[in-house]
Order: C-alpha cells, then sequence, then structure tokens
C-alpha cells in the first residue's frame, strides 16, 4: 500500500536525519545507517561501499556481515555484483544472488547464506561514490517500492558524505574535496598557471534533506516552479531575435511544463524529501542518464534539463551565483562552458581555466588564446571536484590539472614554471633585437590580434606590428550586430595603439566554427565547407560593406590594409576588390580622408587558390597562408576532430613541398607572402617555413620570443638541407632530421 510505504519511507528518513544530528564519529554513523536500514527494510543485511580510488571499493559498513571484512573485503570496479553496480549506475535486484551473473564469492564476509541482494549506486550529481546493500536469507525480489526506499537512502549518504559526516580512517573514509586529483584534459591553449579555484556557477548544497511536513515542501515546490515558469518567460522575451537561446529557452519551457517532471518530484516529497532533495533526487536520475546517453542531441536536452534543475535548486534554497564570496588570489576559473563575452568580463585577471567541455574552436578558446590564458578543456568532473578557493595547478601544456596537488606535484610544476620563467627573460633580453639568422637572413615577426586588449603586447612582444587581426572577435563577444560607428571607433583606437605599425585588418571570418548569436545559424551538413567568411560576405554584402566603410573611417587618412578571408578563387577576391572600390567611391563623394596608402591582400586558405593563375598572384597585393585551414583542407583532415587534428604533422614533406610550391609563385611575380595560422608561431615549425623561403611570420604574441629566439640561433641554409636531405631519403616527416639538427646546436 503506497501510503504506509509513504509513510514508512518518511519515518525512515527522520531516522536518518537524527543520526546526522548526532555528533558521532563517521564509522559510527555509517554503522548506525546500516542497522537503521537494514531494521526498516526488514533484510538481515545492509552493507556501504566505499570508492577508496577510482578503481577500488571497500567494505565501508555492515549490518549482518562478518565485522570483520569491515574495511577488509575490496574489489574492483565491475567485479562482483557490488562492483557491477558501481561501474554501470544501474541498480541490481536478484532473487538468488549466488547464481546471478557476475557473483563473486567473498569468504570472508559470509554472505553465501544470503539469497537475495539489492544494490542501488551511491552517487551525487552523476558522481560515483559507492554502492548500498541489502540482502536476505528469502529468495525474493524487491519491489518498487523498497527500491526506490534505498535509493533515498543513498541519496542521503551521498549528501551526507558531500558535508563530511563519514570522514574517518582509512582512504574510503578520507573527506570529500580533500583529496589530490588529477584530470585529463585537452589543450586548447597552452601556459602553466598556478591558482586558487572559481566555480563559475557554484554548486548548491542541500543541506535540508528531509520534509517534516510534506504539504508544506508540495507548496513550495509548487512556489518555486512558477517562479521558474515566470523567469523563463522572462528570458525568452529578452532573447527573442537570437534563435540559439531561444531554441534553449524553448527547451526548458517545455521541461518547465513537463508534467511527468514535476510528478516525479512530488513523488519524492510524499516520501518524505524536502522540495530541494526532491529537486535534486531528479536532478541526479537526469545526471545518470546523461552518462548513458550515447545520442548527442538527448544528452544536449537532459543538459537542458539538468540546468533548470540547477535554477530550480537556487530558487528554492537561495543561493544564487552570486555567493558573496570573493574572487581569489591567481584565480583559476572552473565552468562547464562559458560564452566568449562572459569571459572577457573576467579578463586578464584569471591565470587559467578549466572547463569540462568547450572544444578548441570554441570562441571562449579564441577568447582565452587572445588573452594568453592557459585553457584545459574537457576536464571531466572538474565541477563536482573542485571547491571554490582550492589550490589547483593547470598544466595547458600537456592539458592536465592537478587539483589539490600534493608536495611532490608542487615542487616538480614549480620547478617546470621557473624554467619557463627564465626562457621568457631569455626572450625579454632579445625583444629590441631583429630576427636575424646566422646565414643574416632577416625574419619579419607580426603578430596575431582581435581584441583592443591584445594591442599592448604590441610593445611587449617585440611584434613588428599585427600581421592578422581577426576582426570577428568583435562581432562574436556581442549579443547584437555593431554598428558602423562603433566598429569605426574601434578600429581607430587600434590604429592609434599601434602608432604606425602595420595592421592587417581581415574581414569578418564567420560560419563554420564561427557562429555569430545574433544570426540565423545555417544548418549545414559540413560547416566547416560550407557557407563562410568571404562566401558570406559577398553573398550578403550588407555586412562587408560596413564594415569597409568602418576601417576607411578608421584610417582617416592614415594607411590601411585589408585582408579578405578564405578566398577559393581569383574571381571572389576581384568581386571583393570591387566592394572596396564602391566603398572608396562613396567616401571620395562624401568628402572624407582617403587612406594614404591602401593595400588589398587575401588569406590562402584553401589549396584551390594556391592554384590559381598568375594574373591573380599579379594583381593581389600580398597573400597570407591560413595554415590552421588550409593544413585542414589538405589533409582532409578536420581541425576540430580531436580524433583527426594532430594526425598529420606540419612538417610533412607534402605539405612543405606545397608550401614551397606557392612561394615559388610567390616570387615569381614578386607577391608579397606571410604564414599567420598557429604553426607559425611554434619555434620549429617557424624555423622550417623560414628555412623554405617564408621571410614573414605571424603568430600570437606570446610566441614571438621563442621564434625569434630559435631563429637567431640558426643557420637557415643548413636547416634547408636537411629539410631537402631527409626529403630525398624518403622521410615522411622532416622534424625528426630537423630535431637532431637542433640537438646538435651549442
Ligand atoms: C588560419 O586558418 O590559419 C587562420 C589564421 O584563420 P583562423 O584560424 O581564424 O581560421
Ligand atoms: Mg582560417
Amino acid at each position: 500500500m503506497p501510503n504506509t510505504f509513504e509513510s514508512e519511507s518518511r519515518k525512515l528518513l527522520g531516522r536518518l536525519r537524527d543520526t546526522m544530528a548526532d555528533k558521532a564519529a563517521g564509522q559510527e554513523r555509517l554503522d548506525k545507517i546500516t542497522h537503521l536500514t537494514a531494521d526498516s527494510m526488514g533484510t538481515e543485511v545492509c552493507s556501504i561501499y566505499l570508492f577508496r580510488d577510482d578503481e577500488t571499493l571497500e567494505l565501508c559498513a555492515t549490518q549482518g556481515l562478518n565485522p570483520e571484512s569491515v574495511h577488509q573485503t575490496r574489489m574492483k570496479l565491475g567485479e562482483g555484483l557490488v562492483g557491477r553496480v558501481a561501474r554501470t549506475g544501474k541498480v541490481i535486484n536478484a532473487a538468488d544472488a549466488p547464481s546471478a551473473k557476475g557473483f563473486r564469492y567473498m569468504p570472508e564476509t559470509g554472505e553465501e547464506i544470503y539469497s537475495s541482494f539489492l544494490g542501488v549506486p551511491i552517487q551525487r550529481l552523476g558522481e560515483k561514490l559507492g554502492v548500498l546493500v541489502v540482502q536476505s536469507k528469502e529468495a525474493r525480489e524487491f519491489s518498487a517500492d523498497e527500491i526506490y526506499a534505498l535509493e533515498v537512502v543513498a541519496m542521503v549518504l551521498a549528501e551526507m558524505a558531500e558535508l563530511g559526516a563519514f570522514v574517518g580512517e582509512g582512504a574510503a573514509l578520507q573527506a570529500r574535496h580533500t583529496q589530490s586529483v588529477l584530470i585529463r584534459g585537452v589543450t586548447a591553449q597552452e601556459g602553466t598557471a598556478e591558482g586558487h579555484i572559481w566555480l563559475h556557477e557554484p554548486r548548491v548544497v542541500v543541506t535540508n534533506l528531509v520534509g517534516d511536513d510534506p504539504a508544506k515542501e508540495h507548496a513550495r515546490l509548487t512556489e518555486a516552479v512558477e517562479n521558474l515558469r515566470v523567469s523563463v518567460d522572462q528570458l525568452m522575451a529578452v532573447a527573442s531575435g537570437d534563435t540559439e537561446q531561444v531554441q534553449v529557452l524553448e527547451a526548458y519551457r517545455m521541461f518547465a511544463n513537463s508534467k511527468g517532471w514535476l510528478r516525479r518530484m512530488e513523488e519524492n516529497i510524499d516520501r518524505g524529501l524536502s522540495a530541494e532533495a526532491a529537486v535534486e533526487k531528479e536532478q541526479s536520475d537526469v545526471r545518470a542518464r546523461m552518462l548513458q546517453a550515447n545520442d548527442a542531441y538527448l544528452r544536449e536536452r537532459l543538459q537542458d534539463l539538468d540546468d533548470l534543475s540547477n535554477r530550480l535548486l537556487r530558487i528554492l534554497t537561495g543561493q544564487g551565483t552570486q555567493t558573496g564570496a570573493e574572487l581569489p588570489e591567481n584565480p583559476i576559473l572552473v565552468a562547464r562552458n562559458i560564452g566568449p563575452g562572459e569571459l572577457l568580463e573576467y579578463g586578464r585577471q584569471l591565470r587559467g581555466i578549466i572547463l569540462e567541455e568547450g572544444s578548441v574552436g570554441s570562441h571562449a578558446a579564441i577568447v582565452a588564446r587572445a588573452l594568453a590564458i592557459p585553457l584545459v578543456i574537457g576536464a571531466k568532473r572538474i565541477q563536482n571536484e573542485a571547491l571554490n578557493g582550492d589550490h589547483v595547478m593547470v598544466d595547458g601544456d600537456q592539458g592536465v590539472v592537478h587539483l589539490r596537488p600534493d608536495d611532490t606535484v608542487v615542487n616538480a610544476f614549480r620547478d617546470k614554471m621557473a624554467m619557463q620563467a627564465k626562457a621568457q627573460e631569455r626572450y625579454a633580453s632579445i625583444r629590441d633585437k631583429p630576427a636575424v639568422t646566422l646565414c643574416g637572413k632577416t625574419i619579419r615577426l607580426d603578430m596575431n590580434a582581435g581584441l583592443m586588449a591584445d594591442l599592448p603586447s604590441l610593445e611587449s612582444s617585440g611584434a613588428e606590428g599585427v600581421g592578422l587581426f581577426r576582426t570577428e572577435l568583435q562581432f562574436l563577444v556581442r549579443s547584437q550586430m555593431p554598428k558602423r560607428t562603433e566598429l569605426a571607433a574601434l578600429y581607430s583606437r587600434v590604429l592609434d595603439a599601434a602608432q604606425g605599425k602595420r595592421v592587417v585588418f581581415r574581414t569578418l571570418d564567420i560560419g563554420s566554427d564561427k557562429v555569430l548569436p545574433y544570426m540565423q545559424a545555417q544548418d549545414e551538413p559540413n560547416p566547416a565547407l560550407g557557407w563562410r567568411a568571404i562566401r558570406v560576405g559577398l553573398d550578403k554584402p550588407g555586412v562587408m560593406r560596413m564594415q569597409l566603410q568602418a576601417l576607411l573611417r578608421a584610417a582617416n587618412g592614415r594607411p590601411l590594409s585589408i585582408m579578405f578571408p578564405f578566398v577559393a578563387q581569383y574571381e571572389e577576391y576581384t568581386a571583393a576588390r570591387a566592394e572596396v572600390n564602391k566603398a572608396i567611391a562613396r567616401e571620395t563623394k562624401l568628402g572624407h580622408p582617403l587612406p594614404e596608402k591602401l593595400e588589398i591582400g587575401a588569406m590562402l586558405e584553401t589549396p584551390s587558390l594556391a592554384f590559381a593563375c598568375k594574373k591573380f598572384y599579379e594583381e593581389v597585393e600580398f597573400l597570407s597562408i591560413g595554415g590552421n585551414d588550409l593544413k585542414q583542407f589538405f589533409f582532409a583532415a578536420d581541425r576540430e576532430n580531436e580524433r583527426v587534428r594532430r594526425r598529420y604533422d606540419t612538417l610533412n614533406v607534402s605539405f612543405l613541398s606545397f608550401i614551397e610550391d606557392i612561394i615559388a609563385r610567390c616570387k615569381a611575380t614578386n607577391t608579397r607572402l606571410s604564414f599567420c595560422g598557429e604553426d607559425a608561431g611554434r619555434p620549429v615549425e617557424a624555423l622550417c617555413l623560414a628555412a623554405i623561403g617564408l621571410h614573414s611570420l605571424s603568430m600570437r604574441p606570446a610566441s614571438v620570443g621563442p621564434v625569434k629566439h630559435l631563429l637567431r640561433r640558426c643557420n637557415l641554409d643548413d636547416v634547408r638541407k636537411v629539410i631537402h636531405d631527409a626529403r630525398d631519403a624518403g622521410e615522411q616527416s622532416v622534424r625528426p632530421a630537423v630535431m637532431e639538427y637542433l640537438r646538435g646546436l651549442s
């Protein structure tokens, strides 16, 4: 009978709460819980297994099994029925456990006399903590109500563990969030940083788990859900026009009005939970489903539901995102994901960024790169593991995060940072010297930029100018299309800050991975090969015209360099050039000053442009190889796809031969050529590019020092010979030979 069951469940929760309130040691509390649970469920056995490390579970308390086996019996993840529950996160309900698949007999526990087995995972918001088991002699399957009751106990256990209720001796009873953890992710911006965690969205802590008065809890939940609906409607009204955001909010609205969602939470209250615990139990179930969902769409929707539960929890507990906590010293930001605008608000005060999700080409990554802040993405579990203020070391070079590192790690990491700092000093000492090689060749080193905040680096890095100014960043960080006057003012400030140094403005390069929040998203099967960059600019010339006009106005008579991205054929260049001519004619008519010198170039990012006719090479005033895109098309390997993006070496002989061919074409027509992809900022790659004849490189500001340092120590004639010899010898990549040459340098 449900009512009897509900009151039993509430009684058990009440007793659990009393146990929590007792001033007892961790072990004593666990023992009491096993006793209470076995008693309430009418089983002979109740046992709690907790993780002592990522792979091993330990029996930490039991009622009914041999007490001697506590803290002795251990099992690997996946081993036996308990290990299986832990691995899969799914309930096992077996009437005849010894004959169930995967059963492992553990003689020390004396469990062979028990026939039925019910095991549920102890997990908090998708994080696995252990397994709770009841067993009895009678061979029977447990009912759905009994499973639910045990799940609620497991949830209470998880919450209590989070609050440090079971701290005791041994690894399995260590206080949560105190152990050191190593989390492996993916590098999105190199560099190392030491600091303290700052959670972008601090987790909600539920301290009030049990609801004594169900009617009151129902009323609280109803009111909170109503508030939630209103707030989603308000967001919706503000977001209209922003398709992506509207889509997410529509999903929110659908869930907020979903009867099933509400009903499940109400049932949780009926069984004795407080309104917030009811929401969290539902959220935990959603997280468990999320972990198992293979379908990307389903995962995203479950993610929406998870976000919505968080909002509801914040309403119920009054815990906002603003907790009143102060940003710690040397803050390292932790978030599931973050938008470029939010990241810019934190700005350069951040020492490092760790994201659970994110991608190398995401806007956040672009901004982190522009700000030169080490960024690790795909750092699973970081949000669950980290607490505000925790000590952390971010190794952006290896894509690794050391959370609460122990002394050995701290020392090794600090040594590494000291070595890097020393290298920085070396680079600073040659900042004002030219990048002249031992054979007397001067290589021009420019920097890439995209934000006003980048411009001070022009001075500090020793770059000669800005070889690539990615104008799309200004568009990406806004919630609506910037106005011409705003752009003109910004470009003018960029030119002011450059103090006469050359700045190459690349016109809007959107599409593919760079989607403007306020433009209609295109549903394209393969966006990297889709409607992007100059293709958008020529098909919908309004924005391009506005941008060209803003650039001409910003120059206000000063020299101006404009570069068109992703040009795939001559005709695209001439069409874009015609737009410039039209803009000039318009400005002349209006009596505005024209640039004292105007140069119009193109990015060479598609193999097709490399083979364009001679006339194109004669006509274009300069070319810059966008190696990031060119390489992805040359090797047919998506630069965004972790599986393949590192598969082909830039120093592969085919790619170098291709670049050599482009250099030769430019030489024949006297066309200025530079290289502005990421590889220009990698010292060994930069050296090889210089050796084969690329004498102008544009890179991140932080790379100018290391690249210059290496170039000044090398003889390009020797390097060229090493490259050609390796190629002649049939090597696939010239890297090993070049590294050998570098090892031989004094
Ligand atoms: C490139 O493709 O190499 C390039 C510099 O452009 P982006 O990385 O902005 O696509
Ligand atoms: Mg590109």
